[in-house]
């Protein structure tokens, strides 16, 4: 059973943070995680606050850095040239995303922000290095992505506090990245483990620069595989390093 709510649509950040300090009041994205909460009654807010008055809408480069709009859907992300060139395993998690329905309401913002430990877009957000952009009544301050989840459902935002831009470097030559999801065969919903890499080579080729690997659905939140990152650094990459890696990685608390 739905509890009425009060539904409003600001056009500004500061009318929506103002909007979001009353009591039970919730952000509300694409809706898809929202919606099913809503009907099942674990959560019941009496104001519902919608973000897609705010411009948060869009994917730009700007210098070295690609910044994502929370209010950008998966859907948009599988449309970007930038993304596709720069960041394969965004790409690929957009591609493993849902159904078309789901990927057309869905929005990077909702799925950081739902914080569930399988949430499909985390773990290549994590390896490509994303910092995210947070606006409240105190301000605005960013902060790596590493440092936002702090359990299921949970992270670090504020009472009244909007996750605004995910921003992302662009990555240095001889780099790769990739993404990984285990879920059941025909079923459009969440993973049961996922997994992305991002590896950059030295100069000379072979040796790993830069090694980050980060899990989803096997913890609390999605994780950074730091064991197996050290284990990568300087040397250089082969099959055998590779399953070293995967062991280590698959030991990660
Ligand atoms: C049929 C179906 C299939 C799905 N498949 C997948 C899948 O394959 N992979 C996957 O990862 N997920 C999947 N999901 C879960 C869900 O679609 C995603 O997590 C989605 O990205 C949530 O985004 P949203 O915009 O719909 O968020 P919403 O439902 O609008 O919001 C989610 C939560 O985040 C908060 N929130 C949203 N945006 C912000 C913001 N900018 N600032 C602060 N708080 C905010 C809301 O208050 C709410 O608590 C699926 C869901 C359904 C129903």
């Amino acid at each position: 059973m739905w509890r009425n709510f009060e539904y409003a649509v600001p056009a500004t950040l500061s009318e929506a943070i103002a909007l979001l300090r009353r009591q039970d009041a919730r952000p509300v994205a694409g809706g898809t995680d929202l919606t099913m909460h809503l009907r099942a009654g674990v959560v019941s807010p009496a104001h519902l606050v919608d973000l897609s008055g705010l411009g948060l809408n869009y994917i730009r480069t700007d210098g070295e850095t690609v910044k994502i709009g929370a209010m950008t859907t998966v859907a948009a992300l599988l449309a970007a040239a930038e993304i596709g060139r720069n960041f394969p395993a965004l790409l690929e998690a957009a591609l493993e995303f849902g159904s078309v329905q789901t990927r057309n309401m869905a929005t990077v913002g909702g799925n950081l922000c739902s914080a569930v430990p399988s949430a499909d877009l985390a773990p290549p957000l994590l390896v490509l290095g994303a910092q995210v952009r947070l606006a409240g009544a105190g301000g605005d301050r960013a902060l790596p992505l590493t440092g936002f989840f702090t359990g299921p459902r949970q992270t670090v935002l504020r009472p009244a506090e909007i996750l605004t831009e995910i921003e992302l470097p662009l990555p240095p030559p001889r780099s790769g990245s990739s993404f990984l999801k285990l879920g059941r065969r025909n079923a459009m919903t969440l993973a049961i483990v996922n997994a992305a890499a991002f590896i950059a080579l030295e100069e000379d080729g072979r040796t790993v620069r830069t090694a980050r690997l980060a899990l989803g659905a096997v913890a609390p939140t999605p994780i950074r595989a730091t064991n197996a990152e050290t284990l990568l650094r300087g040397r250089p990459l082969s099959d055998s390093l590779i399953e070293e890696a995967a062991a280590a990685a698959a030991l990660q608390t």
